[in-house]
């Protein structure tokens, strides 16, 4: 028998709409009910919010927004680990695990993986910003009820860092570079700190961006527009041994293979649109390997226990919070990267 409650979703049914509804909320009995706490805004979710779309996936039905958040347990199935009340940030993938990919443990390439707040399938996948959600268990990674909610939330965009460093391969002792600070690139600047790179520099338009890099542990934040810097980076051969490009921005994008010294990697991790010019030639005589990072595996459990031991710190790039109710107001003021970097929202 599926079981119901009334709950408050903030849907997103169209560009620049987005409202709270009453709706109900039913959920199985191999489900967990979860009381959210607190949520962090995503990309997708600006993007949604101002286009009705992200990347490939558009808006054809009402979703509920939402894919990083952390709450607390209300109700188990029958012989779960989990504790009524215990704290648990919540991995809004749902892969299938029955496909090849699955079965060779690359779930962030499942082909029918149901991402929440995904509007890629239809149904699309709700997401986590209401004050209650469903999820299944393998979703729910505990965390220690002295740690803040608003640290724990930051789980989600730090899996993405973490597993980019890992398609990095070793990072001890090299020199790093990572174009865009935004809250990806600046969470990939502090994970590849933790795993142990020797020098990591950083770039990006804004000074507010280039300010929080240098916070998060970039020893230098450079302005992309600075070609004595830029230039440096090029002599012998190219200086950084990986370079992260986070931007997704077309002249970042060209720019990496100059910056990757010979035998070196970059990996992509900004969603970019097809660029003009991309120099392959440096590419090949440099025999640079160029590899792409999608989401994240088993790192958002890692993630969890980084920001939970205080390994990472992410709370130079929370910006602002407001309660569910200003949810406009929220999504609003995460899309200004001249105020923001991330925003919450408290449930
Ligand atoms: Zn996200
Ligand atoms: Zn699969």
């Amino acid at each position: 028998m599926p079981k119901s409650r009334e709950i408050i979703a903030s849907v997103v049914s169209a560009a620049h709409d987005v409202r709270n509804e009453n709706r109900t909320l039913t959920w199985g009995e191999d489900q967990v009910l979860v009381r959210v706490e607190r949520g962090g805004i995503c990309g997708s979710d600006i993007h949604y919010f101002l286009h009705g779309r992200a990347g490939m996936s558009v808006l054809k039905q009402p979703m509920i927004i939402g894919h990083e958040f952390v709450g607390r347990v209300v109700e188990t199935p029958s012989g779960s680990q989990l504790k009524i009340g215990q704290r648990v940030a919540i991995n809004p993938s749902l892969p299938c695990n029955r496909c090849s990919r699955c079965l060779e443990g690359k779930q962030n390439l499942c082909g029918q993986m149901r991402f929440m707040g995904s509007a890629q399938f239809l149904p699309h996948v709700h997401g986590g910003f209401a004050d209650y959600v469903a999820v299944s268990e393998q979703q729910c990674v505990p965390y220690a009820d002295s740690s803040d909610a608003k640290v724990i939330a930051f789980a989600e965009p730090l899996a993405v860092a973490i597993h980019a460093v890992n398609r990095a391969g070793s990072l001890v002792g090299k020199k790093v570079l990572v174009t865009g600070s935004g809250p990806i690139g600046c969470l990939t600047i502090a994970a590849a700190l933790a795993s142990g790179a020797a020098e990591i520099v950083a770039t990006d338009m804004s000074e507010r961006c280039r300010l929080l890099a240098r916070e998060m542990g970039a020893a230098r934040a450079v302005d992309p527009g600075n070609s004595d810097m830029t230039d440096a980076w090029q002599e012998n051969g190219g200086y950084f041994d990986v370079c992260f490009e986070a931007s997704g921005a077309a002249a970042a994008i060209a720019s990496t293979p100059g910056f990757t010294r010979p035998g070196g990697r970059i990996v992509q991790l900004g969603m970019g649109a097809a660029i003009p010019a991309f120099p392959l030639g440096l590419l090949l005589v440099k025999e640079i390997t160029l590899v792409g990072s999608f989401r994240f595996i088993d790192e958002f459990a890692t993630a969890v226990r980084w920001l939970e031991s205080g390994r990472i710190n992410p709370l130079p790039l929370l910006s602002a919070e407001f309660p569910q109710s200003d949810v406009v107001k929220a999504l609003e003021t995460a899309c200004d990267k001249n105020l923001a970097a991330k925003v919450q929202v408290v449930f």
